[in-house]
């Protein structure tokens, strides 16, 4: 762009000196001064890093990967490289949806899909990740309008659409076993759901989606006074689906759109929303690259800064006929996840029974001593100072020795002594 600037530039000028009338001067001065202003704003414009094919573990300030792949180094990820082969669908991208989207995508997930109806308001400034000048814009639009700045490696998917209606219901579905970006997967084209929607009836939604696809997915939520949040994975028929345990509200018949109070709005910190989509993300990672425990359930209550855990079984007379179905697939694959666990406890056993050395990489050479030699010098062997040094405390063993049972019995003829020598005194 600067080029083509500069070259508009040179145009004018010889324009101008081609021109013999000097009234016309003004003119072309004015477009001159335009296009300077031009050149002015395309320097300022941030300039975008180019796509990157290999995810790097050179460890070089250019590198937007070698942090990440410090993991691998690390050894908690076997292999990081792997996070771009995954597709995420992010359904809400309000407060904890965008933070999320943000956080796969500065850890360079290879695909995300982000569904949300709403448009950026000024209301929403007290959050994380949209900034003023996009508002107006759709939640989606201006996610991937930040995003890929952030990290062109990334695919992303935007879906502008309500997944409540009939028809948005039909596009996220259709979206959801699209598998173009990696043909070879089994199941549905994404690997993980992430709803980060704010209400009830878009969680049964999403809920009815994943059960149907036999998708995994993970729920999260912050409650309506800012203060508490929590997260759940959900696998279906594995783990109870959002329909086994319905909130109380819920469960009791009450409408929940009826519950909404006119006028009255719900709070929101950025606090809150960014541990929430730390926890979600995180155990996102946990569950994609397998490595750590992944959370069933993790709740967190800011006031008393509590986390409670718990793991859910699904509900054998849950309302929704696609958990059932998968509840009973669950059932009858169990014979075959036995033998696979089998297998793998026999295989790591054979692993440890080969005769390897438990460290072969001692690098500072440390060996085990046999306890017996220890005990045949009596227990002294920190007395062997080399020549010259002497102990200043006396030796923790010797501290520690029982009093020989003679010493015991002194101790008690000196008591009875000095019960004695107290009476005659008190006598006086
Ligand atoms: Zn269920």
């Amino acid at each position: 762009m600067e080029v083509e600037l500069k070259e508009m530039l040179d145009d004018l000028q010889s324009l101008r000196q081609s021109l013999s009338d000097p009234t016309l001067h003004a003119s072309i001065d004015k477009l001159q001064s335009c296009v300077d202003h031009l050149t002015h704003l395309a320097k300022s414009v941030p300039v975008r890093r180019s796509k990157v094919k290999d995810m790097s573990a050179e460890v070089v300030d250019s590198n937007p990967y070698s942090r990440l792949m410090a993991l691998q180094r690390m050894g908690i990820v076997e292999n990081y490289e792997r996070i771009r082969e995954f597709s995420v669908a992010i359904v809400g991208i309000g407060g904890v949806g965008s933070v999320a989207a943000e956080m796969l995508t500065r850890c360079g997930i290879g695909r995300l899909l982000l569904y949300d109806y709403d448009k950026v308001e000024l209301a929403n400034m007290n959050r994380l990740f949209f900034r003023p000048e996009q508002v107006g814009m759709t939640k989606t639009d201006a996610a991937v309008q930040t995003l890929s700045d952030i990290n062109p490696d990334v695919v992303l998917e935007s879906y502008t659409l309500n997944i409540t209606t009939v028809q948005g219901f039909e596009t996220f579905m259709s979206s959801l076993r699209n598998k173009t970006f990696c043909p070879s997967k089994e199941g549905s084209g994404v690997d993980l759901v992430l709803s980060c929607v704010d209400n009830y009836e878009a969680r049964m939604v999403v809920n009815q989606a994943c059960n149907e696809l036999n998708q995994t997915w993970m729920e999260s939520g912050v409650s309506e006074d800012a203060v508490s949040g929590h997260i759940q994975l959900l696998i279906p028929g594995e783990t109870a689906c959002f329909a086994c345990a319905p909130p109380l509200v819920v469960a009791s018949g009450v409408d929940e759109r009826t519950l909404k109070r006119e006028g009255v709005c719900a709070a929101s910190l950025p606090t809150t929303m960014g541990v929430v989509a730390g926890l979600l993300v995180q155990n996102t990672l946990k569950f994609l690259l397998k490595f750590g425990h992944v959370s069933p359930y993790l709740g967190y209550s800011s006031l008393k800064d509590y986390f409670p855990t718990m793991a859910m079984k699904p509900n054998p007379q849950c309302s929704n006929a696609a958990c059932l179905e998968r509840q009973k697939e669950y059932i009858l694959a169990k014979p075959a996840r036995d033998a696979e666990a089998k297998a793998k406890m026999e295989a790591e056993a054979s692993t440890a029974a080969a005769d390897l050395p438990l460290h072969a990489d001692n690098e500072w050479n440390i060996s085990v001593v046999d306890d017996s030699g220890l005990e045949s010098t009596g227990g002294t062997s920190s007395d062997a100072l080399p020549e010259g040094l002497i102990h200043e405390l006396p030796s923790a063993d010797e501290f520690q020795k029982p009093p020989a049972s003679e010493a015991l019995d002194t101790g008690i003829v000196d008591l009875e002594d000095l019960r004695r020598q107290l009476e005659a005194l008190n006598a006086d």
